[in-house]
């Protein structure tokens, strides 16, 4: 079985939602569906989701919410009229949303999150009756029902392990195809949960793990997964056909756009296969990430550049021989609530890496000053505005050279590299750069890597 998950701009409007039943219905494989609220129709457009903040924030601040309360409801409505639906599924919607609206407000989060939740869960009782227009035997599943059981805050949600129990046995047997909302669950005292934006990924992947999917298919509006962002590089035209769990996490640690590596997690835990597609072209098979690959020695899978990062230098003469350096200035880290990505070191100095988003200035000056007062360095210096490059494969291990050529195609560009950092998994290795030189360093190793490969 295959658990397929829509994302908005797949549901965005009745011929987006035919793609859907069309991709459904070329499969018998493809048995349960997990959709996104509509998205956007064109780049001028509001996501459902959206509309629904709006909404709900209208409702908490005591407002009109009549325009915002139809400009959601006038989405559904056209999808129902294009489909030709009739008018009892757009009943059952509005009579959603103003029970929705009813429910208490002394909570903002849940009140927040059970209006953000009925973007998905309209629409899925929305594709199921479009799938039985269809002539097709399918049918709503509620989250309540099946026990998508969520905990914590509001907005921000995590699953509750007990949920793949309860998950499997709701889907031990059923027949036809079902429809499954994405994005949100039930804390256990019956609230509405919805998870971080971009949520309704995590739902595909907990339904892909909880029923073991041969294949979770997560359909979106890009062809595959590119080896290099191609607003950097416009000219890259083949996708990654394969890659691994690893090199996902790595190339999606460094901001590739894709998938949240937090989102697939319970299917990567699941060794589920992942299949990227586009439902503007479904016979493009796509990038598939799994497990476990056949790897061409010397060869790189992605390039990635993540912007944002702050660097502290710190020397020391003789540093390398002063026992619980290093402990005591991690420990500083810690007292200030900072957590670090890196801290590559050298004889005498050693650089924490920090994400500029995770660091107020506040804290900044706090560190530096306690740095100074209780590690006594020669210096410390902080450099903002720092880009980290990755450079990602599992072909890279035990080849020679890999290093070498990034390095040296930076250099005939007259890039300066402030950092380079490999782990011990050898499949990928950072470079730090200035955020000036960002764009010029991933052309750069994309022609090393890529252009001259064969
Ligand atoms: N509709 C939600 C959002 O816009 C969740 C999702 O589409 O995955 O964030």
């Amino acid at each position: 079985m295959k658990v397929c998950k829509f994302g908005g701009s797949s549901l965005a409007d009745a011929k987006q939602l035919t793609k859907v039943i069309d991709i459904v219905l070329a499969d018998p494989q493809r048995r349960m569906v997990v959709v996104s609220a509509p998205g956007k129709r064109n780049k001028a457009d509001t996501k459902v989701t959206d509309l629904l903040i709006a909404l709900a924030q209208a409702a908490l601040d005591g407002a009109d919410t009549t325009a915002a309360r139809s400009a959601v409801l006038s989405r559904y409505a056209s999808i129902a009229k294009d489909l030709n639906l009739g008018e009892s599924i757009m009943t059952e919607i509005e009579a959603d949303i103003d029970a929705r609206l009813a429910t208490p407000k002394a909570d903002a989060g849940i009140f927040m999150d059970t209006l953000k939740a009925a973007g998905e869960d309209n629409s899925a009782k929305l594709a199921a009756e479009a799938f039985k227009a269809r002539g097709v035997k399918a049918r709503y599943a509620s989250p309540k029902d099946t026990g998508m059981i969520l905990e914590g805050e509001s907005g921000n949600a995590t699953l509750d392990p007990e949920s793949y129990r309860k998950l499997a046995r709701a889907f031990a047997d059923f027949e036809g195809i079902v429809i499954y909302p994405g994005f949100f669950g039930y804390r256990r005292d019956g609230s509405v949960a919805t998870f971080p934006r971009g949520g309704s990924d995590i739902t595909g992947s907990i339904l892909a793990a909880a029923v073991r999917a041969d294949v979770y298919e997560n359909f979106t509006d890009v062809d595959s997964v590119y080896p290099v962002d191609p607003r950097i590089v416009p000219e890259v035209e083949d996708g990654i056909d394969t890659m691994t769990y690893r090199e996902m996490r790595e190339l999606a640690y460094a901001g590739f756009g894709v998938f949240n590596d937090e989102a697939i997690q319970p299917a990567v835990q699941a060794r589920i296969p992942i299949n990227v597609r586009n439902t503007n072209h479904p016979h493009e098979p796509g990038t598939m990430i799994v497990q476990s690959r056949r790897v061409t020695p010397g060869t790189v899978t992605g390039i990635a550049s993540a912007g944002g990062f702050l660097n502290i230098i710190i020397d020391k003469y003789l540093m390398n021989r002063e026992i619980g350096f290093t402990r005591r200035l991690l420990a500083i880290l810690e007292d200030e609530g900072v957590s670090y990505e890196h801290i590559p070191s050298g004889i005498d100095s050693i650089s924490v890496i920090i994400r500029g988003d995770k660091f107020s200035q506040a804290q900044e000056k706090k560190v530096v000053a306690r740095i100074k007062r209780d590690l006594s360095p020669d210096s410390v210096i902080v450099t903002h505005d720092y880009v980290i490059l990755m450079v990602v494969g599992e072909g890279m291990a035990f080849s020679a050279g890999m290093l070498a050529k990034a390095t040296g195609a930076l250099a005939e560009h007259g890039i300066n590299i402030s950092m380079v950092n490999q782990g011990a998994s050898e499949i990928s290795f950072m470079l730090g750069i200035r955020s000036a030189d960002r764009d010029r360093a991933v052309r750069a190793l994309y022609a090393a890597f890529f252009s001259d490969a064969d």
